[in-house]
């Protein structure tokens, strides 16, 4: 009998000042992570690593990155001592070849990782590597990096996104965390949930072709991109579910999904 893979899940991470807070999106985190079984490992694509070439973290203690800038000196002090995982960084190297991987000394957790990894996994007992992203590869290849991957949530490895479907900071409405999202971002987050809910993988990659909305969804690529690489590692009709989906400041998406089966009750009560 082939066991249960691993889900995989994307979160809509937000502000790194979530990492501080309790709220909804907080316990939504919590809660999916109690209903999966308990990882070995967890191999995360954050928004905030973006590289030349593909590069794995493959240190054995990542140091937590404080990789922002004008915040309150309680998020500098955040620490998450998760350690890291030298043979699944080999083993994401050796399953990418023929592709270049560096193993990479430098790097560590930044926000993108450890502002939802403090809250999922608070005690911070299971190992991490960080993917980076290439910035210079095409929608398509991000995609397929992920299909290289899935094979390990039959290992035990969570594979994990963490950006923001819609992410235009220069658009947020600051006096209204919970308004009224702006008419182009609910359309954007709507059309990307309803393909990810039809598995049509093809409508996420091919984002750009909404025109105006993708633009002002994603003035960079940087958040949304993690969604690509979740996305690969789907195996064929396979479930999705999200956890979060909400907007915040009009033009900031919380929208998390979870690839898999979870325990739907236990989702549920959060
Ligand atoms: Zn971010």
């Amino acid at each position: 009998m082939t066991p249960t893979p691993m889900p995989a899940v994307f979160f809509g991470h937000g502000s790194p000042m979530i990492a501080l807070e309790t709220n909804d999106t907080t316990a939504a985190w919590k809660a999916l992570a109690d209903a999966m079984p308990r990882p070995k490992a967890i191999l995360c694509v954050s928004a905030h690593w973006l590289t030349r070439g593909t590069a794995v973290t493959a240190m054995p203690r990542p140091k937590t990155i404080h990789d922002f800038g004008a915040f309150p000196r309680a998020l500098f002090e955040v620490e998450y001592p998760a350690p890291g995982d030298i043979a699944l960084a080999e083993r994401v190297k050796s399953l990418l070849a023929p592709t270049p991987v560096a193993l990479d000394q430098d790097w560590g957790l930044d926000h993108g990782t450890w502002s939802v990894l403090c809250k999922a996994y608070p005690t911070a007992d299971i190992p991490v590597v960080q993917l980076s992203m290439d910035a210079t590869i095409s929608d398509q290849a991000r995609f397929d990096i992920g299909r290289s991957l899935s094979v390990l949530r039959d290992e035990g490895v969570l594979i994990m996104g963490t950006g923001n479907i819609v992410h235009n900071l220069g658009r947020m409405d600051w006096s209204a965390r919970y308004g009224a999202p702006f008419d182009w971002a609910q359309r954007f987050n709507n059309a990307m949930r309803g393909a990810i809910a039809n598995d049509t993988p093809e409508a996420v990659i091919s984002y750009g072709a909404l025109g105006a909305d993708a633009s002002l969804a994603a003035p960079t690529p940087d958040h949304f991109w993690p969604l690509l690489y979740v996305l690969g590692v789907r195996r064929p009709g396979e479930t999705a579910s999200f956890m979060t989906d909400h907007i915040e400041h009009g033009s900031l998406s919380m929208t998390g999904v979870v690839l898999g089966e979870v325990d739907a009750a236990t989702l549920k009560a959060a």
